[in-house]
């Protein structure tokens, strides 16, 4: 049996009964990457295309989720800080940094016994964008069909979990960039409640959208490194300190007195018929498990994008003010201060990130910032205004998790319009703070996963493991794998 293509819990009851080592776990991901990486481009510096050591730590099995994961390799996205191993966003503007300390994230997983692999994951520079075309080492490629994208922003994430070059991944999600290339990528990926993980350590996009979230090949996997890696942390001051519950108590339970709310706003112009087909019939299956569907109104949802690229590149702006020449990265050398941080910031930043620094700005300007910024902000309320109505009756809301399939490369890469549109059903999860799942839910004719994407009340990621688990029991579609 080939290790690499098993679950996490399935090789924690190997390595339990002895019949594994974390070693050969190791070197099944070794074997498979040589034969599928060239392909997918999950990684970024790799050197000889080979994973590097495992980041071993002396064990630090005393925390609340100690031994959690033992043995079980991870991978980290390029923007959460590894102490000693480039962090660079897949930004040349950070190109040779390596961060002098681990993000909590790192911690805790090694708390709990993960092997957190010596390699990043490629992205979108500085998270910026949903196909993963956007970083400074090229494209990764989707497992399901090479000419597509894996989605974005952390497309390598998914797309190694999806070849089965890595047991499980970190990625993070500012406007949908862990549940869309879950779906695109035909794997599991939540965005947990803003404040359920801990931010420290995550190089920022948007301050108060980003949130680090896991990606499996289930949603066992899912709750046990969501468990793994959630909690307060003094560190992050908008960490919440809410216990964390045990995730893994919300599998195995049915989904009979769910309700579950549909929002009429998602189901309209633009979506692609075949996704409209799959995710209805998703929730036709839902309901013969016993849950209760009701159509409900998210009445703010059209200005959810607009508002969206305001806010988030407003705090773009400001948060990429810090890479200047002289504390990280790249410098580029001139003989006055000025012309140093013009060149560096000129020659570093790619055109996506020029572009979002520009919006950002002029936002954020005098004269501007009562118009955009400040009637956005109070949009952003509305918005999340409607969900609170909505979770006043409900338990979760059910939508597809993107408008369509993963798209070929290049096809939407010029059009930034058509490109931030990708994001349409997740980006005002993030808005209003609340957790999202995607769950694979079926393919289309050219074989190209779905997803399924569930929303919750704040805190409450246990709804969505229970309802994503009791869906996924009875449908399998996680077993179906890539060919590669
Ligand atoms: N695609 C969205 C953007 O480009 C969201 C990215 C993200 O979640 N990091 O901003």
């Amino acid at each position: 049996m080939d290790l690499h293509r098993l679950t996490a819990h399935e090789l924690s009851d190997r390595l339990k009964k002895k019949e594994a080592t974390p070693e050969d776990i190791f070197s099944s991901l070794q074997k498979r990457l040589a034969e599928t990486e060239g392909k997918v481009k999950a990684f970024v510096r790799l050197a000889d295309g080979r994973l590097g050591q495992i980041r071993r730590t002396p064990p630090q099995l005393h925390g609340r989720n100690a031994g959690l994961l033992s043995g079980i390799p991870v991978c980290i996205k390029d923007n959460i800080c590894t102490e000693g191993l480039a962090t660079e966003c897949c930004s040349r503007i950070l190109a040779g940094f390596k961060p002098p300390y681990d993000a909590t994230v790192i911690r805790r997983l090694h708390e709990a016994g993960a092997l957190v692999l010596d390699a990043k994951t490629n992205m979108d520079e500085f998270a910026f964008g949903s196909s993963t075309e956007n970083s400074c080492f090229g494209p990764t490629h989707n497992p399901w069909d090479l000419d597509r994208v894996p989605g974005g922003s952390s497309g390598g994430s998914a797309a190694a979990v999806a070849a089965d070059e890595t047991i499980l991944a970190v990625g993070s999600d500012t406007g949908g960039s862990i549940r869309q290339p879950a779906s695109f990528c035909g794997v599991v990926g939540m965005k947990p409640t803003y404040g359920r993980v801990s931010r420290y350590g995550l190089i920022a996009f948007a301050s108060s959208l980003d949130q680090i979230g896991p990606f499996a090949k289930d949603v066992h996997d899912c709750a046990l490194l969501l468990e793994a890696i959630a909690g307060h942390d003094p560190m992050d001051s908008t960490s919440a300190d809410i216990p964390v519950p045990d995730y893994t108590k919300s599998l195995g339970k049915d989904i009979k007195n769910i309700r579950i709310g549909i929002p009429r706003e998602y189901f309209v112009e633009g979506m692609d018929p075949e996704v409209k087909t799959i995710v209805t019939e998703a929730i036709e299956k839902l309901k013969s498990l016993g849950a209760s569907t009701h159509e409900v109104t998210l009445a703010h949802t059209q200005y959810a994008v607009p508002v969206y690229y305001i806010v988030a590149t407003a705090e773009a702006s400001s948060n990429l003010a810090r890479f200047d020449g002289v504390q990280y990265g790249l410098r580029v050398k001139a003989s006055r201060m000025i012309d140093m941080y013009k060149r560096t910031r000129g020659e570093g930043f790619g055109a996506e990130a020029k572009r979002r620094i520009l919006l950002g700005t002029f936002a954020l300007s005098h004269g501007y910032y009562d118009a955009y910024y400040l009637r956005a902000l109070k949009v952003r309320t509305l918005i999340k205004n409607d969900f609170d109505k909505i979770f006043k009756q409900f338990d979760c809301i059910v939508t597809p998790t993107s408008p369509t399939p993963a798209f070929t490369i290049g096809e939407r890469a010029q059009d930034p319009l058509q490109m931030y549109l990708s994001d349409i059903y997740t980006i005002s999860a993030n808005l209003a703070g609340i957790p999202g799942i995607s769950v694979p839910c079926g393919f289309t004719k050219k074989k190209l996963p779905v997803g399924l994407q569930i929303l919750g009340k704040p805190f409450d990621e246990e709804t969505l493991i229970r309802t994503a688990h009791a869906y996924e029991q009875k449908t399998r579609w996680n077993k179906t794998r890539p060919s590669l």
